[in-house]
């Protein structure tokens, strides 16, 4: 029995089956492609305020090490197993491989619930579960970053933990780190960025005028306020909001700028002034561009049915179900879908550029940063359409193909070894 297990495991192999039998890959070279190359389950103990000891399970799945190091970031939820911490790996491969950044994919995390936690314990389970995972990790072998859960703090502890055992300071271990402890400008922001950028690289193909476009966000964490502001911003009215905590709704307009100020003194969107929502039915009102930034499989069949908007921008990663994905396309063209492996790539390319930055000791400006990030997305998007166009074939296959053709000729050309 595989220990790859659960619906969003299967999720990432049937979407991966699409793609095989669209490029023709042999049945025998499917496996060598699919199944990660490592997976480390580890007990984190710590010792909780009360004087008692937990013990919280661990995971880092190492997906392939074809093109360079593995790269991916590390969730602190609940929900978290080695099924779905594989699933995730198993994507970062397809979106590293589509921006053509050298690195194959990975993913860890901890089945934990963060804000159970108080900040020392946090503190020391962040630690042992770096501690925990030295002899597997490297900046030329493993390189984590922060996921759901997990911030630039978490990156900070991280990083410390690793250098102390190194005994000098080893800032290319994690990225996604604070300014001030050898992060990169523009990191923080880089995943919402790049969401915004890619809906207004939509909006132009369907010659959507950005002032009067709508959006409605799901998920109002890291991903979903930065795209909600940067959005705002430039002019698009954004109508609905949620987290896990509220939900909101409102033609005229929310004010995002408030909402993030809430979410920084309060901890979540509960209590803010404004209407509130069925949280349900958020995802299915009419609006120009829905950003699904929260969870995965959200939009499942009975969602994919109703939606009404014109673009799906995809911050969260594996938001929409496969079974959902065909029902998007027997629908046609009507939904502009911009698929997660593209739409949050933001994050990962600016932590290959952090990652860069770290190893040549030389650092670069939030304008260079955003300028680079924005080459490699118009890039990644531009191949993606004509692709699309083509074959025609949907952007999601598309964007899959591009990834996994490229590790596919890398593994084909390096060989097998011995
Ligand atoms: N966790 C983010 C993702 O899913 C970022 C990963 C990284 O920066 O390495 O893409």
């Amino acid at each position: 029995m595989s220990i790859f297990q659960g619906p969003v495991f299967e999720m990432a192999r049937t979407q991966f089956t699409t793609i095989a039998d669209y490029l023709g890959i042999e049945e025998s070279e499917r496996d060598r492609l699919l199944l990660p190359k490592r997976a480390i389950a580890i007990s984190c103990p710590i010792h909780l305020d009360d004087g008692r000891t937990a013990v919280f399970q661990g995971y880092r799945v190492q997906h392939h090490l074809t093109l360079g190091p593995t790269k991916g970031g590390t969730r602190f939820a609940a929900s978290v197993d080695m099924g779905e911490v594989a699933a995730l790996a198993i994507w970062m491969s397809w979106k590293c491989a589509l921006a053509g950044l050298p690195y194959g994919g990975a993913k860890g995390g901890i089945s934990v619930d963060p804000v159970s936690l108080s900040p020392r314990e946090l503190e020391a389970l962040s630690r042992r579960y770096m501690q925990e995972l030295i002899p597997f990790v490297g900046p030329h072998v493993d390189v984590m970053a922060p996921d759901m859960g997990t911030n630039e703090q978490v990156m900070a502890w991280f990083m410390d933990t690793y250098s102390m055992y190194q005994g000098r300071t080893v800032n290319e271990i994690v990225t996604g780190k604070p300014v001030q402890s050898g992060g990169t400008e523009g990191r923080r922001e880089a995943t919402g960025l790049g969401v915004m950028h890619l809906a207004f690289s939509a909006m132009q193909e369907l010659s959507i005028e950005p002032t009067k476009a709508t959006a409605i966000i799901q998920g109002f964490g890291n991903v979903g306020s930065i795209a909600g502001i940067e959005l705002a911003r430039r002019g698009v009215r954004v109508i609905g909001v949620s987290d896990h905590s509220a939900c909101f709704f409102d033609v005229k307009g929310l004010d995002v700028e408030a909402m993030t100020r809430h979410v920084e003194a309060r901890g979540s969107l509960r209590g803010f002034p404004a209407e509130e929502f069925e949280p349900g039915d958020l995802l299915t009102q009419p609006c120009d561009i829905l950003v699904p930034a929260a969870m995965e499989r959200v939009i499942d069949a009975a969602k994919a049915t109703k939606l009404r908007c014109r673009i799906l921008a995809e911050g969260a990663n594996g938001p929409t179900t496969p079974e959902a994905d065909k029902l998007l396309e027997e629908r046609g063209s009507d939904i502009f879908v911009i698929p997660d492996i593209l739409c949050n790539s933001g994050g990962v390319i600016v932590s290959y550029f952090e990652w860069v930055q770290d190893l040549q000791q030389f650092f670069w400006g939030y304008n260079e940063v955003v300028s680079r990030l924005n080459q490699i997305l118009d890039r990644s998007f531009q191949a993606m359409v004509e692709r699309s166009r083509r074959d025609r074939i949907s952007h999601r296959t598309s964007a899959m193909s591009i990834g996994v053709d490229r590790v596919r000729l890398a593994k084909q050309k390096r060989g097998l070894f011995p």
